[in-house]
């Protein structure tokens, strides 16, 4: 049997650092195992294009291994040609990159490691919110700089407590978000999504739900992005929603870069519609040099708050998604049972509810 990863590179990190699972150095740990058993264990970061890797061994791989750091964009065209494919298994979570729909027309499993980092997400989370609302970055280029002027950046810098911020999805990193951020006393917390929180859950964090998209997002300072990105939020957050958002709000997106138009955003953010945007995922992976969100500005020059994508993809996670993925691929050659919160797509059919309402 034919395993394909595709994996990031890790470069001298991943030497030094025998931790980076997820990596193409260090093979998500699991290569002596595979090949112990007879299986043939191909790993490469090479991804786009006729010549890539991943188009190379795709037709004749049984196993296909991604990760959303670092997408393997599984398209239509590409079903078509894995002839031999049984199973992908995304080392993280959020299987977006994988055209679902054809797998559940070819019959090709997905499954991805659920809850393996939303805690390292729901985190940076709460991070993202701090550094937009009480603008640390502008801060901490006045210090390195060598500048001292206080008010330069206080000018723009808030508490977050008394504000309102609201989550686009609340399952697992959602809901965790909210947790996060009871203590800070803010002045209410809500939530939009298809699916209501049980309503133990929502009184736990004192969230209330907002059904219309626009009413929710005009009632926030800070929204959050927690849901997947499918044909349902791909360009949710646009140019026509972000008029509904509050002046001077901030947005802070974890989830998939595509949710939120490019374009759109970096436009709101330089005429000051809003205030900033944090976040570590974006439209293409990686992104290219002159992308917009690497170096958009507010009208005071800071509210940009993006990282490259790696909030979900900690030592602390790539433990946790590297022992998973293992147990998925275990569970998979011995024909056992696997864990149902973990499968997006089984034989033929959506096993999810949380990619799209359908
Ligand atoms: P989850 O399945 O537990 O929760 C997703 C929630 O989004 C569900 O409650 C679902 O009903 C809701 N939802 C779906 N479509 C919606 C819509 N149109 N409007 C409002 N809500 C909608 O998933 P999770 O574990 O919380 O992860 C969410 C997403 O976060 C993943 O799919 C992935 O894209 C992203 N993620 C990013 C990183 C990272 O490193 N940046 C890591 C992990 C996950």
């Amino acid at each position: 049997m034919k395993v394909l990863a595709i994996l990031y590179k890790g470069g001298s990190a991943a030497k030094e650092e025998p931790r980076l699972l997820g990596t193409v150095e260090n093979q998500l740990g699991i290569r002596e195992w595979l090949e112990s058993q007879g299986h043939e264990y191909v790993v490469s970061d090479s991804k786009e294009g006729p010549d890539s890797d991943f188009q190379k061994h795709i037709v004749d791989a049984e196993v296909l291994i991604t990760t959303p750091f670092h997408p393997g964009y599984l398209t239509a065209e590409l079903f078509e040609k894995a002839k031999k494919l049984k199973i992908c298994i995304t080392a993280g979570v959020g299987s977006d990159h994988i055209d679902l729909n054809s797998a559940v027309k070819n019959g090709v499993q997905v499954l991805e490691v659920s809850g393996s980092n939303v805690v390292s997400v729901a985190e940076h989370v709460v991070m993202s919110i701090l550094l937009l609302v009480r603008n640390f970055v502008p801060a901490h280029e006045v210090i390195e700089r060598g500048d001292w002027q206080v008010s330069d950046v206080a000018r723009n810098a808030f508490d977050l407590e008394g504000k309102v911020v609201g989550t686009i999805g609340a399952g697992r990193i959602g809901y965790r978000v909210l947790q996060r951020l009871l203590p800070f006393d803010c002045k209410e917390l809500i939530y939009y999504d298809y699916a209501p929180l049980p309503e133990a859950a929502a009184k736990t964090v004192n969230a209330r739900r907002v059904e219309d998209l626009k009413d929710f997002v005009s009632q926030c300072d800070v929204v959050t992005v927690n849901c997947p990105l499918h044909e349902g939020t791909r360009g949710l957050v646009n140019a026509d929603l972000l008029k509904h958002f509050k002046k001077g709000a901030w947005l802070v997106n974890t989830a998939r870069g595509a949710i939120c138009d490019k374009d759109a955003v970096a436009a709101a953010i330089k005429s000051g519609q809003i205030n900033g945007y944090a976040g570590d995922v974006w439209n293409v992976q990686p992104a290219p040099k002159d992308h917009s969100w690497r170096t958009m500005k507010n009208p005071l020059g800071g509210g940009n708050g993006m990282v490259p994508h790696y909030s979900g993809t900690t030592l602390d996670a790539q433990a946790r998604y590297a022992r998973g993925t293992k147990s998925i691929l275990e569970n998979y050659l011995t024909s056992k049972a696997q864990e149902p919160q973990n499968v997006i797509v089984g034989v033929g059919k959506y096993e999810t509810k949380a990619y799209g309402q359908r």
